[in-house]
């Protein structure tokens, strides 16, 4: 995708403070971050969202997150990490390119990530749960 931003600074074309990179993906620190060490995972290929991630691509990314994870606990001294993935407009996605973030979290910090809580009526989580799972091949 020519005019995807995340496209450009996955491929080099645009310098960004890398912290790991191979055939598949590069990681980088967040412009804007939530806190210091908050990095995002950039899929080297223009997908747009994990709705249309392969799952061979998957496989490769996802088998990346753990040590990204590991190196910036340990550089950051974080207490926690919040590891999550925004699909969409009302997901909060912004930049249409497929990544994942990593948010270094502190004890007692500011960062917000909780929502509110709901509920089932009886019968109604089975019912949901049997109808997700029959579309899972
Ligand atoms: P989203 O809201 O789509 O899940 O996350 C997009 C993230 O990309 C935001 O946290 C934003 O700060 C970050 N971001 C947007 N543009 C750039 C950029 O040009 N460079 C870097 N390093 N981060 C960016
Ligand atoms: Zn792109």
């Amino acid at each position: 995708m020519s005019d995807c931003i995340f496209c450009k600074i996955a491929n080099g074309e645009i310098p960004s403070a890398t912290i790991f990179e191979n055939e598949d993906v590069r990681v980088i620190l967040d412009i804007a971050p939530a806190a210091k060490g908050h990095a995002i995972m950039l899929v080297k290929k223009h997908v747009a969202n994990i709705f249309e991630l392969d799952k061979e691509t998957a496989g490769k990314i996802f088998a990346v997150v753990p040590k990204v994870a590991a190196a910036i606990k340990e550089v950051t001294g974080c207490d926690g990490m919040n590891i999550l993935q925004n699909n969409g407009p009302a997901a909060g996605q912004t930049v249409f390119h497929l990544h994942i973030h990593f948010i270094p979290r502190f004890e007692n910090d500011t960062v917000n990530v909780k929502w509110a809580t709901g509920g089932y009526a009886d019968g109604e989580a089975a019912e949901l749960a049997k109808k997700i799972a029959d579309k899972i091949k």
